[in-house]
């Protein structure tokens, strides 16, 4: 069995399953959020009834993360409704906007878009979110009711994404039934060159097969180039297997995934144990590709969709208006880490909008040091607009006022997911994927740029 059919046949409780089986599996945590959290919370009080209690407080988390810094008023009472629904059931893990578990959220606008809003439970992006406080574990299944939930395959567990209908369910029962998806096994050797990030080999990937080469199926990425990837470069790759259409991206088991593990359970005190999956000699995959890491170059995925590949160096005649650092795939430590190397000393040329995904990124940005700056005062200083309020901002658009929105049409670069026609507001903006460091250094230039061109 691949990795993804042993952790499916395990939660089913069968020794054994084979692709396009369909097996009721146990779920060990449910995630949901503002923007599907109310409409889940609908579905299980219509299906289940209104004094219905749910199947486990301790395995649901709720992480409001998306429409938040709004002066919105639907989005603010998303947030009230997520904070009345975990008041009445008392579930255990709710990562509040607000400290006040009686109070309601409104967003302040006359503070400005910069200076952070929010207080000392809320956690950022979900996907971001979940690893940080100890819910990700080998081994398990993690279901959320957003498609970027794939990300947690970074952690050797099946993740996936479902609608608010079957979230309502499992939130009722902890149970669902899943087709098992057939394996498409990506194996990665070589070593990245300066210049190249795991976005890029991702983007790589989905420019091979197509943004629904995957439909319903596991991406499986391992190999020796895979264990030597961080964490949050494993995560960068799981989160985007949606983009290819995957029912789940995931990694396997090491010393690496143990340590982080082990190290963000304790810290919040959450469950402890797991059984992570390893390799069998004999897997079945419908689909095999060798990449080569050393022989990649930076890549951008066009406009309309993430399978649009092309190289960096061939796209230097597209004018940009705008450049975007963020969100669950390209918001983490590590990536505007390497967005500030390509930044610093220079000056960006175009509106650049950063924005962590969680508060401890921020942390983390605001705490290192580079010589005598933080690696925040560096960002700023080069021009980049960059807000304390972690989230989505506009990843997935959002109400007008969204920090980063296109409300116009124009063309932007960005370290995001997702490239569909209005995702990041405007429907007849452009939106170009790429890695961090190629983010910085078409900001510095306006026109999409191949990073080693700025690596001394
Ligand atoms: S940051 Fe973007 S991709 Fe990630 S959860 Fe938010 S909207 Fe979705």
């Amino acid at each position: 069995m691949t990795l993804t059919e042993k952790i499916l046949a395990r939660a089913a409780g069968k020794a054994q399953v084979q692709a396009g089986d369909n097996v009721w599996v146990k779920a060990d945590i449910l995630m949901t959020h503002d923007v599907c959290g109310p409409g889940t919370i609908g579905v299980f009080r219509r299906e289940f009834g209104k004094n219905a209690r749910v199947w486990d407080r301790n395995k649901i988390v709720i992480i409001p993360d998306h429409y938040i810094f709004t002066v919105d008023s639907k989005s603010n009472r998303n947030v009230d409704i997520l904070r009345e629904f975990v008041n009445e059931q008392r579930i255990d893990y709710f990562y509040d906007v607000i400290d006040d578990p009686n109070g309601h959220w409104t967003f302040d606008a006359t503070q400005g878009q910069l200076k952070r809003q929010y207080g000392s439970n809320f956690a950022g992006v979900c996907h971001t979110a979940l690893p940080q406080k100890g819910h990700t574990r080998p081994g398990e299944i993690l279901f959320g009711t957003d498609s970027h939930t794939c990300m947690a395959g970074a952690f050797n567990e099946f993740a996936t994404g479902i609608g608010n209908t079957d979230a309502g369910f499992v939130m009722g029962t902890g149970k669902l039934l899943l087709k098992v998806p057939e394996t498409m096994h990506f194996r990665l050797e070589g070593k990245l060159r300066p210049g190249l990030m795991a976005k890029d080999v991702i983007l790589q990937c989905i420019g091979e097969i197509g943004f629904d080469g995957a439909t319903y199926r596991a991406m499986q990425f391992d190999g020796p180039a895979a264990a030597h990837l961080s964490m949050d470069d494993r995560m960068t790759i799981a989160n985007m297997a949606i983009e290819a259409g995957g029912k789940n991206g995931i990694f396997e088991f090491d010393a690496q995934t143990q340590a982080y593990v082990d190290h963000r359970c304790k810290l919040n005190g959450t469950k402890a144990t797991y059984e992570p999956v390893e390799r069998d000699r004999e897997e079945k995959f419908v689909y095999e590709l060798v990449v080569d890491l050393s022989k990649l170059e930076p890549v951008v995925a066009c406009h309309p969709d993430p399978g649009q590949r092309k190289l960096a160096k061939e796209l230097n005649h597209v004018k940009l208006d705008r450049a975007y650092i963020g969100s669950c795939t390209g918001g983490k430590t590590s990536d505007f880490l390497d967005f500030a190397r390509i930044i610093r000393g220079k000056h960006v040329a175009i509106d650049t909008f950063g924005v962590p995904a969680t508060p401890e990124i921020v942390r983390d940005l605001q705490a290192a040091r580079w010589d005598d700056k933080t690696v925040w005062q560096i960002l700023v200083e080069a021009g980049v607009q960059m807000t304390e309020n972690a989230s989505c901002a506009a990843c997935l658009g959002g109400p007008t006022d969204t920090f980063g929105r296109m409300n116009t049409p124009m063309k932007c670069i960005s370290a995001t997911n997702r490239n569909f026609p209005g995702r990041m507001g405007h429907k007849e903006s452009q939106v170009f994927l790429a890695s961090p460091m190629t983010v910085a250094a078409s900001a510095i230039t306006g026109k999409i740029t191949d990073p080693r061109e700025f690596l001394s």
